[in-house]
């Protein structure tokens, strides 16, 4: 306690005016958008600076306080959770957009900027910033970076990973470093990039990006393609995909998805009878082109006369994402404790690993909503409470959690896609990872972060 209050005192001097030690502003601070799940920090600094970053940084280190880095909070695996205590390091006075480079196709920006304030002003340049995480209009590209996000256009365009070209980051000794830069190619030594993509804020602290941009499309349509069941509308996406047909984005909801949020949103929703639906953006260089591709995936997809929605108006096409993104919403509106998994498998596995799935939760008594990016085998998976008791709930979570896990990597998967290990998939490591490579992540985490101050208990 007596070195906590000292590190305390020390941010204080360094740092006025950014530490934050009012309890009621540090219990906003005690938790992201996990279920569950809270803890508060002692302190919380608002860095507005790399310098201000490795300032916190040499303090804590030295005194062996832990440091959680802190982007927008919405992240669901509890990775900016302080569980261990010590300090917040927040990133949202950190979030300038620096430059949009249009000669070079390049943005740089700091950490704290909104996803969607970084997509907007690329925008204003005919440029795209592809990666879209539903939770784009809150979250951080910081916790982007860190939790290497997807999105719907994953399928087409990828992740985000594929975007960063360079990083600037503060080791936990507080020396600031570069690493990369506004090039799109760099076969200099280790990627340390690629290492600290997805590091879940447990190695370094990234203060600046530097992100690739493509040319924006110039047209596209938004469609709905209404299924009789889920099996029929995953079995389209691999005809789509055998075709060669790749849209912007497939994304995949069950019918109950669909009527949750219209309930939510307290609006109808197109094709709201179907078992299943498809959610497409399709691209193209003129609105016939786009029509004529939608032609195609009726064709391919066997689904030629279907009452299809196709989304005329920007109020139209908002209304569809809308819909989208707010499932999660819905799905917690209606049973406020839920389980929600982000398994992965081989696209062409996702009709089997789901109808498996499926039938051990009904083998339970258990209801599940599915959803998500069926163009990259990304599949949400969310087993909802509804009026189990606290106790069996919290009884029969391990069991469950084990079994769905079981079965993604036996059909060929993995564990999480985008939202990470965190601290709740923790203790599941194991399962996808061997111990030589759990063994591995401890070396590289040790050469970057010898004392462990860095988010301790997330990943491993
Ligand atoms: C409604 C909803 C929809 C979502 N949809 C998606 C989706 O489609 N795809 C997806 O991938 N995720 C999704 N998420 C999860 C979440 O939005 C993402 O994980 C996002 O990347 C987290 O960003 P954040 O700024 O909120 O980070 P936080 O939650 O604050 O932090 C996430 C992790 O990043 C670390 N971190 C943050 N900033 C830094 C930094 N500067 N340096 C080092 N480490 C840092 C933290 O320590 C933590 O481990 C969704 C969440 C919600 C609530």
């Amino acid at each position: 306690m007596k070195k906590i209050a000292a590190v305390i005192e020390m941010l204080q001097e360094a740092l006025p005016g950014r530490v934050v030690i009012d309890p009621d502003v540090l219990e906003s601070y005690a938790r992201d958008e996990t279920i569950d799940l809270a803890a508060q920090p002692d302190c919380v600094v608002r860095a507005q600076s790399a310098s201000d970053v490795s300032t916190v940084l040499k303090i804590c280190n030295l005194s062996d306080v832990p440091v959680t880095p802190r982007g927008a909070g919405t992240g669901v695996t509890g990775g900016s959770v302080p569980i261990k205590g010590g300090i917040v390091l927040s990133m949202e006075k950190l979030n300038r957009i620096i430059e949009i480079d249009a000669r070079n196709l390049i943005a740089v920006v700091e950490p704290g900027a909104i996803t969607a304030d970084i997509q907007k002003a690329a925008g204003q340049h005919q440029l795209l910033y592809p990666p879209d995480p539903a939770s784009l209009d809150t979250c951080s590209i910081g916790g982007n970076v860190a939790e290497n996000a997807g999105g719907p256009r994953a399928v087409k365009y990828g992740i985000t990973g594929h975007y960063v070209t360079g990083l600037e980051f503060v080791l936990p000794d507080g020396s600031i470093m570069t690493s990369g830069g506004k090039y799109v190619k760099n076969a200099t030594g280790y990627n340390i990039c690629g290492i600290l993509t997805g590091s879940e804020g447990t190695l370094a602290v990234i203060t600046k990006i530097y992100l690739r941009l493509v040319p924006a499309p110039v047209h596209s349509i938004d469609l709905l393609l209404p299924f009789a069941d889920l099996p029929s509308a995953v079995a389209a996406v691999s005809e789509l995909l055998q075709h060669g047909i790749i849209p912007a984005t497939i994304e995949f909801m069950e019918q109950d998805a669909i009527r949750l949020v219209a309930a939510h949103l307290g609006q109808g929703m197109p094709c709201a009878d179907a078992g299943a639906h498809l959610l497409l953006q399709v691209e193209g260089s003129s609105q016939q082109a786009c029509h004529e591709t939608l032609e195609s995936i009726a064709a391919a997809c066997g689904i030629e006369g279907a009452d299809v929605f196709v989304a005329q108006t920007s109020l139209q096409q908002e209304r569809l994402w809308k819909g989208r993104r707010s499932i999660r919403e819905a799905l917690r509106e209606e049973s406020p404790v839920l389980l929600a998994e982000d398994c992965v498998v081989p696209r062409g596995e996702i009709a089997e690993f789901l109808a498996q799935l499926k039938e051990y939760l009904h083998g339970r008594s258990l209801r599940s909503v599915m959803f998500g990016h069926a163009g990259d085998g990304n599949v949400h998976i969310d087993v909802l409470k509804d009026a189990m008791s606290e106790e069996q709930w919290k009884d029969m979570l391990p069991e469950l959690k084990h079994e769905i896990y079981r079965q993604a990597i036996a059909h060929g998967g993995t564990i999480t896609g985008e939202h990470g290990i965190g601290c709740i998939r923790r203790e599941y490591l194991g399962m996808a990872k061997s111990p030589e490579e759990i063994e591995l992540y401890r070396r590289i985490k040790q050469a970057f972060d010898p004392h462990g101050i860095l988010n301790p208990g997330k990943i491993f």
